[in-house]
């Protein structure tokens, strides 16, 4: 037990930036971060979700980092040998896209600087502005082992990218097949499904007339592609035509089209008939196919037209589109043009419109994963937190499409695939490979890279040395957490637990938390083109990275999808932060005499062994709220304790013993409650609030180096102890119901109250002995008769089976008050009846504005409320 050294010294405000700047590097210069892999102890590990190597701090990371922090923190105090693994992402398409904008401003392309030159320019940028998130996680408190960073580009996790790619075609899992896929023609690459974003636009559907029939279509540019007509089987209006190859005069001479029955049209739509693109819809692809029609490529991978096209080779798609329209009037070949709302598809990165196009690409067959992954939540093997995830992740495993990987960047993992163009062979490996092994000549590599998820879907593995048996991997593996929005359920957790279910054999991750998505107060997402972006950054310097970390942990409720954040709640939460500090000096500037080693002695007051008592509920109540994940409620369950009870209550009755050097055993006692209990809840609070419970901590009579490695709170049943809880009813009832008269009736603390109290039973010896107490804490004298009687004009109120007479005579004109209250009750009544109506129409609930219907929801709540006080205001005077 180190002594009171720098005890008094403690600085009058807590200055967050400075607290922060000397405890963050020297926990990390002391390896407080770092786990070994033959760390005996019982494992427990994070990896992080890597964020782009390029990118900078956002209030999603600050979210999702600090809850990460709060559990790694929290498990490493409580025994486990616990290690944060970070790392970041390259980011193929966005950093690709970055750079390429860079580039444009200096009117360059990356084909002037070449594949080579390309590249070294990203790894340029990378370098210049790759550490930037790192810091700022630092920043954030992050407790990561940053020995072990890793980047899904560096040499190992490359290799690991290769041998899945290897393993996965040598099971038969991974293809090359033509297929249509979504194309972004700026970008110059493939898109997967889920990187299309859909927007509703404005178009016009054209009525085409097709020799004898008549079709409608979005997109006439692609009619110079048809080469089909599709008709449903039922359809007898078009069943004669069934099987006919017909002769259509077109803009460009005749053209010759098949006509097909498949089911996939839709008779009712339009006219019935749907002309067939193969090579250019992805429907028509699949028609196309089950009818032997050929692909005719109109429109090139540049978004122009292609030779194909006749005299429209050249133009820009949309460019045709007008051109093919305006000539197809002058023929009298269009019947009729109507406008159209329908929804595009845009490329989520440069919002271009994606082209369906035919080409060749790599895919992975991943049903047989997803079966696996399925089972995996339905045995319990992964839980997902909350629940409510469950459904969509069986949807999607259940309805998964080939995972198509193949894209046409320069910036990824090179495709470790060869070509024999002599032979037509293909050639898969682990290593380069510079001739054919079976005729000697030189190979070409596959040009296109693989979807940046592909690596990341290896992440939790590859990090811990993956493929190699690394005693990292058989420590940490399966790990314990993953903590992610759930807006990369799809893209990012559903493909590493495939991939680490086929490749690991086991689950990648235990539980996996989806933590809420954040919005501005007005409850917008952010976004920069809203300009309503709230930078993390700004934040912990206006009001500390605690206060920081202890919002955004107060806003982590597991089942709200979204919540917003507002400059109050961080207002309160640097608050909070300065009432602990606050009272830290207040408990650190009356220790003189205080023997450390000496105890309480069981001298302790019944106060004492109040909060004692309740810190050992407030502790089984933060431990079970952080293992169900359920962060707020731990915050919340603190925040109560360190204020209200701590402060607000227990300091003020502390204060009254610590002035009695007459009785020095009991002083001796309250201090050593005040400095204990304030020790063990510093320890409780420490992974949510790091740099100041480690501040304060440091200064109070401790036993070890840093409250970073001190042993987390253990949970206990506190003993029965009658007195206590009379205490609280009675006297801290006496103090509250005092207190609430004087809020509810406006009376303002200069004016003592006059107050009688009617005991109970024994309720007297109780009553008496803390009448000084119930005097102070509540600004009144207090008469304590059994035989009192209600005097005329009081309020009434009752605490436990005694009552408590308040004189109001000369303070509160009772008979106004009354009337007051009583018009204000009917107010909130009529408001409660008008939105209950309001609500209870289905119209308004369905056709409103989301946001309005939930004003009104919370405007119900809230005259609920105000009714509920105002009654119990009332009740006072009746
Ligand atoms: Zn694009
Ligand atoms: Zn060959």
């Amino acid at each position: 037990m180190s002594g009171l050294d720098g005890a008094m010294s403690i600085p009058d405000r807590y200055e967050p930036a400075a607290v922060e700047a000397r405890w963050y590097p020297e926990w990390d210069k002391r390896g407080y971060f770092q786990a070994e892999a033959d760390d005996p102890r019982p494992p427990y590990c994070i990896v992080i979700p890597p964020p782009n190597v390029t990118g900078s701090l956002h209030m999603g990371h600050a979210l999702n980092n600090t809850l990460q922090d709060v559990m790694i923190r929290m498990k490493r105090m409580d025994g486990f040998n616990a290690l944060w693994v970070p790392g970041t992402d390259h980011a193929g398409i966005a950093t690709q896209y970055v750079v390429e904008r860079q580039l444009a401003a200096e009117g360059k392309t990356k084909e002037d600087l070449g594949y080579e030159g390309f590249l070294a320019r990203v790894l340029r940028w990378k370098e210049e502005s790759g550490g930037t998130i790192i810091r700022q996680l630092k920043r954030l408190g992050c407790s990561c082992d940053w020995r072990r960073e890793r980047f899904t580009m560096d040499a190992g996790l490359s290799r690991a990218v290769r041998e899945a790619f290897v393993r996965l075609y040598d099971d038969g899992l991974i293809y090359r097949d033509d297929y249509i896929v979504n194309w972004c023609p700026r970008c110059r690459t493939v898109l997967a499904d889920l990187e299309v974003e859909r927007e509703d636009r404005d178009g016009e559907f054209v009525y085409i007339k097709y020799g004898p029939l008549t079709l409608g279509t979005v997109r006439p540019e692609t009619k110079l592609g048809d080469t089909g007509l599709a008709v449903h089987p039922d359809d007898d209006r078009y069943r004669q035509y069934v099987g006919q190859t017909l002769e259509i005069p077109s803009v460009d001479g005749t053209i010759r089209v098949k006509v097909v029955a498949d089911t996939a049209v839709d008779p009712e739509f339009g006219t019935g008939v749907i002309k067939v693109t193969p090579g250019h819809d992805p429907v028509d692809f699949e028609i196309g196919r089950r009818h032997g029609l050929p692909i005719r490529t109109v429109i090139g991978f540049d978004g122009r037209m292609t030779a194909e096209a006749g005299k429209y080779a050249g133009l820009d798609r949309f460019e045709c589109r007008k051109r093919i329209v305006a000539d197809m009037q002058a023929l009298g070949l269009i019947e009729r043009i109507e406008p159209y709302r329908h929804a595009v598809g845009l490329c989520y990165r440069c919002k271009t419109v994606v082209e369906p196009l035919v080409s060749k690409q790599w895919y992975v067959n991943v049903k047989p994963l997803a079966d696996k992954a399925a089972a995996a939540v339905t045995e319990g093997r992964i839980a997902l937190i909350p629940e409510t995830w469950v459904k969509v992740w069986h949807q999607w495993m259940e309805g998964i499409r080939p995972w198509c990987i193949s894209r046409q960047l320069w910036w990824g993992h090179r495709i470790p695939a060869w070509y024999c163009e002599t032979e037509g062979k293909v050639f898969v490996s682990r290593t380069d490979l510079a001739t054919c092994p079976s005729c000697r000549r030189p190979l070409r590599q596959d040009s296109d890279v693989l979807d940046t998820w592909f690596s990341s879907g290896l992440w939790p593995f590859s990090t811990l040395g993956w493929p190699d048996d690394t005693p990292e991997s058989r420590t940490f593996y399966p790990t314990s957490l993953l903590s992610t929005g759930y807006d990369i359920l799809r893209f990012w957790v559903a493909r590493m637990a495939m991939l680490g279910i086929h490749l690991m054999r086991e689950v990648p991750f235990r539980d996996v938390y989806f933590h809420t998505l954040i919005r501005d107060p007005e409850g917008q997402k952010m976004s920069k083109t809203r300009g309503n972006v709230v930078d993390p950054l700004d934040l912990m310097d206006k009001y500390g990275t605690d206060a920081t970390r202890f919002s955004l942990i107060s806003i982590a409720v597991p089942s709200v999808r979204d919540v917003r954040i507002s400059e109050e709640r961080l207002e309160a939460s640097r608050n909070f932060a300065n009432k602990l500090w606050n009272a830290a000096r207040l408990v650190l500037s009356n220790l003189e005499g205080y023997d450390p080693d000496a105890g309480a002695a069981g001298s302790e007051s019944v106060a004492d062994r109040w909060i004692r008592r309740r810190l050992t509920l407030t502790v089984a109540d933060v431990r079970q709220a952080l293992e169900k994940y359920r962060f707020n409620d731990a915050a919340s369950t603190l925040y109560q304790f360190v204020w209200s009870d701590y402060c607000d209550w227990y300091l003020e009755i502390a204060k009254r013993s610590l002035y009695r050097p007459e009785r020095p055993a009991a002083r001796q006692a309250t201090q050593h409650t005040l400095v204990t209990v304030l020790e063990e809840t510093l320890r409780l609070l420490h992974p949510l609030m790091p740099f100041i419970t480690e501040e304060i901590w440091q200064r109070l009579p401790h036993t070890g180096d840093s409250i970073m490695i001190a042993a987390y709170p253990k949970a206990a049943v506190p003993e029965p102890d009658v007195e206590v809880d009379r205490f609280v009813t009675l006297v801290m009832g006496a103090v509250s119901a005092i207190r609430t008269l004087r809020g509810e009736m406006r009376i303002g603390p200069g004016t003592t109250l006059d107050v009688r109290i009617k005991p109970h039973g024994d309720d007297v010896v109780v009553f008496t002995q803390h009448r000084a107490l119930i005097e102070a804490l509540g600004r009144a004298t207090i008469t304590v008769d059994a035989a009192a009687t209600r005097p005329k004009g009081s309020a009434l109120g009752v605490v436990g089976a005694s009552e408590l007479y308040v004189a109001l005579a000369g303070i509160v004109d009772v008979t106004a008050e009354r009337q007051r209250l009583e018009k204000e009750i009917k107010r909130a009544r009529d408001t409660i009846g008008f939105t209950r109506t309001k609500l209870g129409r289905p119209d308004f609930v369905e056709r409103a504005p989301a946001e309005i219907v939930e004003k009104e929801r919370e405007k119900l709540a809230e005259q609920e409320a105000l009714q509920a006080k105002l009654t119990a205001s009332l009740a006072w005077l009746d």
